[in-house]
């Protein structure tokens, strides 16, 4: 083993140590974790079978029991303990997300900010879990609205954000008085592990926060599969591609679960007359190659107006053909690697596919950084005659598509034509464009931005997306509400029975 795989692994083995996880749960196992930035082997984890789910889930179900009686504001203060583990942990998880999954460090610190405003976020929330009082139809009556926790969630992640997503999840579970279970791609378990370990250390501050109440699975989809059809989880919240939310969702409407599913997207964004091409120009770069294009919300069309085309094009195609592309983790270069082979294959498969079609490919080839060890691949720019074959399915890759149009009808029923309805966006200044794009006729995504790309969402906002994307929402606004059960209560506080609607029933 070259001395560069020796050295990663002995960095991501120290990170692990120093954020507290035992030695035995990375040691020695049957799973091998694969950096993608080299290919050094970074530890070996062991798997669970899907047999040994159900005790973890008994587990989690008596934490549960327990943790509802507890007052939210207090349930909070365990998650305002986690996000103060979260900012003392913060550069040594950073690090591990980008040595694991391979993102570039600022990228990697990022994610873990993430998973700190999020916690700051539910910790305000906890002292906010409003109900409603209503306005009764029977004299002396009260007609009230108030919110219970659910139970135990169950999460299951992908591996583009290993560890923000359970944050987005939990956080707000939590608060609400739910048990986490979690089940992180199977790509990614050492970012779990870490996780864990720092839940683990705002636990053991809090003092008395029932064991079991937050729980990993590190397993294959069979463990996911048990999480999924046990009864004892009322809600389960899965990210990943749309063929895993196709699976999970049939499975949860079996027993009539509540499901809260976070898939692919196909994001486009319209560069109308009146834009800012220079604006434009950096945020389709950031949004269309950042993360090396594995994003659910990376830009992967560009819907561009005549008018401006030939200016944008050109200038566009030098970014991509200059951008630089390397080891995240020892230059500067802005596009790391892809996280396997698989990703490879996919893109060069997309790319084939697109010229069949009469697209014009600028870049997409392989570029040699650790030899062939890792996947690193120039991003690349597709121009399209119309949006067929691959254009309307997600590639998790860097491939960008871009399309020419007249008139903006014809750029939203484009935008709009895919069966992903994720994130979207529209540059341009002119005021009645903007607002027909925003309007009940303009993005059918759950995510319309202005002047910027389609990606890097605050953790304010509801995020998710609609059609084929799931129509889950996690993170801010109200979507803590998935994570609880509404209950209704009518109260009668005089001495007659009046019936709703008028009906008589006298006996
Ligand atoms: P993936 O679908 O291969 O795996 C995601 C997770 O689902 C993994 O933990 C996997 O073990 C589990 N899984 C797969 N099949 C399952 C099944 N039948 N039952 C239970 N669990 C199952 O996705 P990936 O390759 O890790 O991630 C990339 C995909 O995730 C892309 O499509 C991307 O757009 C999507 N994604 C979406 C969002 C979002 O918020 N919308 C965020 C991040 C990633």
């Amino acid at each position: 083993m070259p001395d560069t795989h020796a050295s990663l692994r002995a960095e991501a083995q120290s990170l692990l140590s120093e954020l507290g996880v035992r030695e035995a749960a990375y040691g020695s196992g049957a799973r091998q974790v694969v950096s993608p930035v080299d290919g050094s082997v970074l530890a070996s984890v062991p798997m669970m079978e899907a047999g040994e789910v159900g005790e973890a889930i008994s587990r989690a179900h008596e934490a549960y029991l327990a943790w509802r009686l507890v007052p939210a504001p207090r349930r909070g203060e365990l998650v305002r303990l986690l996000g103060d583990e979260l900012r003392a942990h913060k550069n040594a998880l950073g690090r591990l997300v980008s040595l694991e999954v391979g993102k570039a460090p600022s990228e990697g610190l990022g994610e873990v900010q993430e998973m700190i405003d999020i916690c700051d976020f539910a910790v305000g929330l906890s002292r906010q879990l409003y109900g409603l009082v209503i306005p009764s139809e029977r004299a002396d009556h009260k007609l009230t609205e108030q919110w219970h926790p659910v139970g135990v969630v169950g999460v299951i992640s992908a591996f583009n954000f290993p560890v923000a997503v359970w944050s987005w999840n939990a956080a707000l579970a939590l608060v609400c008085g739910d048990a986490v279970v979690w089940k992180p791609s199977e790509k990614a378990p050492l970012t779990a592990l870490a996780t864990q370990a720092i839940f683990e250390k705002a636990a053991a501050r809090f003092g008395d926060a029932p064991a079991g109440l937050s729980t990993l699975l590190l397993g294959e989809r069979g463990v996911g599969e048990a999480l999924v059809d046990d009864a004892r989880v009322p809600v389960v919240s899965a990210t990943g591609s749309t063929r895993m939310g196709r699976a999970v969702g049939e499975r949860l409407a079996r027993r009539f679960a509540r499901a809260i599913l976070e898939l692919g997207g196909n994001n486009a964004s319209i560069v109308t007359p009146s834009a800012d091409l220079d604006l434009a120009l950096r945020a389709v770069a950031f949004g269309a190659m950042g993360t090396a294009g594995q994003r659910c919300t990376t830009m992967r069309r560009l819907i561009v107006h005549e008018s401006v085309y030939d200016t944008l094009v050109p200038r566009l195609k030098r970014v991509y053909g200059s951008i630089s592309v390397g080891n995240p983790l020892t230059s500067d270069a802005l596009v790391g690697p892809l996280i396997d082979g698989a990703a490879f294959e996919a893109m060069q498969t997309a790319l084939q596919s697109a010229t069949a079609v009469g697209g014009t490919v600028t870049g997409g080839e392989r570029v040699d950084v650790n030899g062939d060890a890792s996947f690193y691949v120039r991003p690349a720019l597709v121009e399209m005659p119309a949006q067929t074959g691959p254009v309307v399915e997600e590639t998790f890759a860097p491939i960008l598509y871009v399309l020419k149009y007249r008139d903006l009808d014809e750029a939203i029923a484009l935008q709009n034509g895919v069966p992903q309805g994720l994130s979207s966006s529209i540059f341009g200044t002119d005021m009645r464009e903007i607002e027909r794009y925003l309007s009940a006729s303009g993005s059918d995504c759950g995510i319309a931005n202005v002047n910027m790309g389609t990606s890097g969402a605050e953790i304010g906002g509801a995020f998710g997306g609609e059609k084929e994307t799931g129509g889950g929402r996690e993170s801010g606004s109200d979507a803590w509400k998935a994570y609880m059960r509404r209950q209704t209560n009518a109260i009668n506080y005089g001495h007659s029975l009046p019936l709703a609607q008028g009906v008589k029933f006298d006996v």
